[in-house]
């Protein structure tokens, strides 16, 4: 099994790059966010009770997506290992996700971090609105309030996996298939 956490701020491009990575790896795509959308599209009890936490740019509780992702992970799956997107997003989701790996003798391989300047992920944000109706996506106050809760309570989630030497970094300024050769390159260093 080959488990790998997809890290970067909002608008970093995770859900594309995860995306390619799943078909070309075969790895079960986990995106936090897309689960928590899907309950509110729903409008079960669970995505009322995160709607004005995710539409003002704030995390939803640790408790709540760890319980998710827990979920997710007992559930059967016939591939190759997981992919973490949106997930971990702090430090104490970050522990309980080891947690829950090393009680099914897994764990993660590396932790890549996708970097983009954060003027352009502004720019990608506020586009990315304009056709996908997201509420966060659409609103520049909303936006900004989500990479200062990313540098806050987030970007401390890469000195984790810095510390158990499971940490890269690329840039995710170029093409998508620019970025996602650098990525490969950067599995391809993992695994050998
Ligand atoms: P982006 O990376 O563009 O911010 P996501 O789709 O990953 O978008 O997440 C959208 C929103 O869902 C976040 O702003 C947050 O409110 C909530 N969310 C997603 N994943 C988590 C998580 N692991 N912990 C807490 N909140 C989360």
């Amino acid at each position: 099994m080959f488990n790998i956490v997809l890290f970067g701020p909002p608008g970093a491009g995770k859900g594309t790059q995860a995306a390619k990575m799943a078909a070309e790896y075969n790895l079960t795509h986990l995106s936090t966010g897309d689960i928590l959308r899907e309950e509110m599209k729903r409008n079960s009890p669970l995505g009322q009770q995160v709607k004005a936490l995710i539409d003002g740019g704030e995390l939803v509780p640790d408790a709540t997506v760890i319980k998710l992702i827990g979920e997710k992970l007992k559930s059967a799956h016939n591939t190759d290992g997981f992919i973490f997107d949106g997930f971990p997003r702090t430090v104490e989701q970050a522990k309980a996700l080891d947690e829950m790996l090393a009680g099914q003798n897994l764990e993660i391989a590396s932790m890549i971090t996708l970097e983009v300047e954060e003027n352009e992920l502004v720019a990608r944000l506020m586009l990315r609105g304009e056709s996908s109706g997201r509420a966060d996506d659409s609103n520049i106050e909303v936006i900004k309030n989500r990479i200062k809760v990313y540098n806050q309570q987030t970007a401390p989630v890469a000195e984790y996996y810095r510390q158990q030497q499971k940490h890269a970094a690329v840039s995710n300024m170029g093409t998508i298939d620019q970025t996602f050769a650098l990525i490969a390159a950067e599995i391809q260093r993992i695994n050998s």
